[in-house]
């Protein structure tokens, strides 16, 4: 899934093209991918966009007069793309905006299940839609980090990826962050001494940046991550081969040596145990 890196990678990216031409159509959309219906997609048309914004994993597209905002949420398999007039695209996008002159702004979903989500708001119903996000994780800082870890001992992990707690940071990140904090990701967030808590703040910041400054270079999955999805490989840092665990519905990877202290997880999830 795109998280806070990919997201704000492609925010730059679309922000000055989207508000090169007024909107001439927009749609036609999936019937699941588009979750508003009132007001209705045509009331963009003629519009312009005053550029892109992202809060989150959510990327924001308000119109220059204030009135209306197009948010999208691209979810685990969603894809968009800026296509220049003439140039190719998918022959039936699960979402498309058409600009004048003919550029295009397609919303793409591999697979048979549309999750990706695109709504279109009031300024008011985005502001209610978001407000159960937390801040922002680029930039947290370490203060809020701290005030964060005391308010709930967590798994950090889990924590992490808590939208409503930290937003923009989902299961690859949750792996690179812990890693680079060296941290395990089953420890206790009230347990994380000052040191600790600084560390993971220093983390959280470098590695998104780390992972923003690829992005926007192009990079792939396989240049971006050092931790997430590398079961097997030697950790960049130690050597160690990584290991894998699985934790409510994913996979945790990281390195027992710089992690865990030599420990080997163990599968923690309920459905487990149930069986
Ligand atoms: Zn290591």
């Amino acid at each position: 899934m795109p998280e806070l890196p990919e997201m704000e990678a492609w925010r730059r990216q679309l922000d000055e093209p989207v508000r090169a031409f007024p909107i001439a159509k927009a749609g036609p959309a999936h019937i699941a991918t588009l979750k508003t219906f009132d007001p209705p997609l045509a009331a963009l048309e003629g519009r312009r966009l005053a550029g892109a914004c992202r809060r989150a994993k959510r990327l924001l597209l308000p119109t220059d007069d204030g009135e209306l905002v197009l948010l999208v949420h691209l979810m685990t398999a969603g894809r968009l793309r800026y296509l220049r007039p003439g140039e190719k695209g998918p022959k039936t996008p699960a979402f498309q905006l058409v600009f004048e002159g003919g550029a295009r702004l397609v919303l793409t979903e591999a697979g048979a299940k549309k999750r990706a989500g695109v709504w279109l708001l009031t300024p008011e119903a985005v502001e209610a839609e978001l407000a159960h996000l937390g801040p922002e994780a680029l930039g947290l800082g370490a203060d809020r980090l701290e005030q964060i870890c005391a308010d709930e001992s967590r798994r950090l992990h889990s924590l992490l990826r808590d939208q409503r707690v930290i937003a923009g940071i989902g299961r690859a990140w949750a792996n690179e962050i812990l890693h680079a904090a060296k941290l395990s990701p089953y420890a206790l967030s009230g347990d994380l001494s000052d040191e600790e808590v600084e560390r993971l703040a220093t983390a959280m910041n470098d590695e998104l940046s780390r992972g923003l400054a690829l992005r926007e270079a192009g990079a792939s999955d396989q240049r971006t991550y050092r931790v997430h999805r590398r079961l097997g490989e030697p950790c960049h840092v130690c050597g160690t081969p990584l290991a894998q665990v699985d934790f409510e519905e994913h996979t945790i990877f990281y390195c027992p040596t710089c992690q865990t202290g030599g420990r080997v997880l163990k599968d923690r999830r309920l459905s487990r145990l149930l069986r």
